[in-house]
């Protein structure tokens, strides 16, 4: 396997690359990493299963699509491929570090400014991808209303139906999503997609990276509502977004809307008290 992902990335740096060393590296969620090196260069490769290689093609273009606004730091993608019995991605290798207060508030700047770059005038994306592993159903829409509360919560809810998950009516639920987001038009942004603190990181230099995105065209305040799930990221990352792209005022009313849709897909993955969570913010939201 070592060999093939050699290969390919000689292939796609038209330089010669063989792999001397290859160290695990912990953190990851989903898939097993890696450091690789061949004593000069060093990149970073993750691996699944074969039958994964999807997950890691729409990686790749998130990754990409990312890069190409030059507006935050994204490991850079170099290929992605299949090796026998297993797929792989391969990306620019960084050195993370602790970051400071002035590292998380350029953080928020350029979150802004990926928010604020022009692609797409609708919502979705070129391709369907995953949130953690749970399939994420990307058509492009005009409709921001209809597209978070169908591909969105629609789609979680179900599953967690399927789950064994005690939810009321789903028809009823995302009725009541789109009534919600009803007179909410905004730009659709390339949002991050997972941005939880787990994908925000900084380099030994100091400068904010974010990685392993879920990408789409969505609503900016999706990101923003995720940085705040689990405990925040820290005060000078809000005011470095708000310095550059100031929130909306009633970001705070849809915040746990938005968020509903990762603690459904986290009762859908990990089970437990997340459908309570989940139950708990539908009960306030239905009438
Ligand atoms: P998974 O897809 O399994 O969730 P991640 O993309 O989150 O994996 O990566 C796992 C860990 O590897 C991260 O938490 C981070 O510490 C490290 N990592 C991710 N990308 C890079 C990179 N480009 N260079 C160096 N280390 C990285």
């Amino acid at each position: 396997m070592w060999k093939e992902i050699a290969a390919k990335i000689s292939e796609t740096t038209g330089q010669p690359f063989e792999i001397t060393t290859h160290r695990s590296v912990g953190g990851g969620c989903i898939n097993q990493s890696y450091s690789v090196s061949d004593g000069t260069l060093s990149y970073f490769v993750k691996i699944n299963q074969a039958n994964q290689i999807d997950m890691f093609e729409a990686e790749y273009l998130g990754l990409q699509q990312m890069y190409d606004t030059q507006t935050i730091r994204i490991p850079q993608p170099l290929c992605c491929s299949i090796a026998g019995d297993s797929s792989f991605i391969v990306m620019e290798w960084l050195e993370f570090g602790r970051g400071d207060s002035r590292a998380w508030e350029l953080m928020g700047q350029n979150l802004a400014k990926l928010h604020q770059a022009k692609g797409s005038d609708r919502f979705g994306w070129n391709r369907n991808n995953t949130i953690g592993s749970t399939p994420q159903i990307n058509p492009w829409s005009d409709n921001w209303s209809d597209f978070f509360a169908e591909q969105r919560i629609g789609f979680q809810l179900r599953l967690a139906k399927r789950r064994g998950g005690n939810f009321p009516d789903t028809g009823k639920v995302v009725a009541r999503v789109k009534d919600i987001l009803s007179d909410r038009n905004p730009q659709p942004s390339l949002v991050h997609g997972d941005l939880w603190s787990g994908n925000a990181a900084c380099t030994v230099a100091g400068e904010p990276v974010i990685l392993d995105p879920a990408t789409y065209w969505g609503d900016r305040e999706v990101d923003l509502a995720m940085t705040e799930l689990f405990g925040g990221f820290p005060a000078a990352f809000y005011r470095g977004y708000n310095q550059t792209w100031q929130l909306d005022r009633d970001y705070e009313t849809r915040k746990p809307l938005y968020n509903l849709y990762h603690v459904l897909n986290h009762f859908n993955l990990f089970g437990g008290g997340y459908e309570s969570q989940a139950r708990s913010t539908i009960d306030r939201l239905l009438p």
